[in-house]
């Protein structure tokens, strides 16, 4: 099934999860998949590091488990910046065999470390070339407060409005924790004719150390009262846990509440803090 057809009935709700880290072995990220469909989340993401840190393997296994082994739609992320067409083309004929239809489309940040391959300069180019070599149902991502690279937002969205019309089917949000982001940018996309679904990305921040890499890797806006938690917790564990799920469940209902398409849950691989704002949410998403 194609992700974009989910939306045709209900708010769709989604998990992200990542590869574990080559230090602790992939199948400690099953144990996670097993607990996290007992939600019944629409579908499970499963990201892939780009900047050459990172190889596809796993995170083509996992998808491929979720989907085959737990009976969950899955998205695979394919982030393009240090590939060639060829690399590309092998990923989507294994993802065909895997029966994955659904890819999150990206360029990837480009890391210093190791130079961008340039056959792909926008994800608008890969998304281009994946409709012309599959029917893959494209997933792209956006961003509320602009992409940290773009001069303005009115770039921003122009840029985004050429990747719908490559073929974009779907759109997923970056994380945000202001949700009046969310509402300008939704009204900016509606302004530029971007017509396909699109799905928040929510964050619980149940520790420091997580925001400082999120705010260095996203250039996000904390607001005051987002803020505010983080300092008074921040050596107590369980209450910024429980601040953290409370923040997010907050704008999660406020989200619903003004007709968002759907929510997009970056889970850190943890199936007790997506079960605790499951349960939070789950009779609003009717
Ligand atoms: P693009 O859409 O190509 O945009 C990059 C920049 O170029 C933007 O500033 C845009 O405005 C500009 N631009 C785009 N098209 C044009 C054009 N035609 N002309 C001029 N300028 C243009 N990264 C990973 O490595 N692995 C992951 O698994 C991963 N998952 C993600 C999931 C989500 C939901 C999100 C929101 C991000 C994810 N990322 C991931 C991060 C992403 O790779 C970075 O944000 C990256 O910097 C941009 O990727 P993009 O696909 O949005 O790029």
């Amino acid at each position: 099934m194609k992700t974009s057809e989910l939306f045709n009935n209900k708010r769709v709700l989604s998990f992200e999860i990542f590869p574990p880290k080559r230090t602790s072995g992939i199948e400690t990220i099953y144990s996670a998949v097993n607990e996290l469909k007992t939600l019944s989340p629409d579908f499970i993401s499963v990201t892939y590091g780009a900047g050459g840190s990172d190889t596809n393997e796993n995170t083509l296994k996992i998808a491929s488990a979720v989907k085959n082994d737990y009976g969950v739609l899955s998205v695979a992320h394919l982030p393009s910046v240090n590939l060639d067409k060829n690399d590309v083309l092998l990923l989507l004929s294994e993802l065909k065999s895997a029966g994955i239809e659904n890819i999150l489309a990206l360029r990837g940040d480009i890391n210093p470390d190791y130079p961008p391959k340039n056959c792909f300069k926008y994800a608008s180019d890969l998304i281009s070339f994946i409709k012309e070599n599959g029917d893959f149902n494209i997933i792209a991502a956006c961003y509320p407060e602009g992409h940290y690279e773009s001069k303005n937002l009115v770039n921003d969205i122009r840029n985004l409005k050429i990747k719908v019309d490559s073929g974009a089917d779907h759109l997923i949000t970056q994380l945000f924790f202001d949700n009046n982001y969310f509402y300008s940018f939704r009204e900016r996309a509606a302004i530029a004719g971007i017509d396909v679904p699109i799905q928040a990305g929510i964050m619980p921040v149940v520790n420091k150390k997580q925001i400082e890499r999120m705010v260095t890797l996203c250039k996000v806006d904390l607001p005051k009262k987002f803020l505010s938690f983080m300092n008074r917790y921040e050596h107590n564990e369980a209450a910024m846990r429980d601040a953290g799920i409370a923040y997010a469940v907050d704008q999660i209902v406020d989200l619903l509440s003004e007709g968002v398409d759907g929510i997009h849950l970056y889970t850190m691989n943890n199936p007790y803090i997506a079960r605790r704002i499951y349960e939070a949410v789950a009779s609003l998403m009717n």
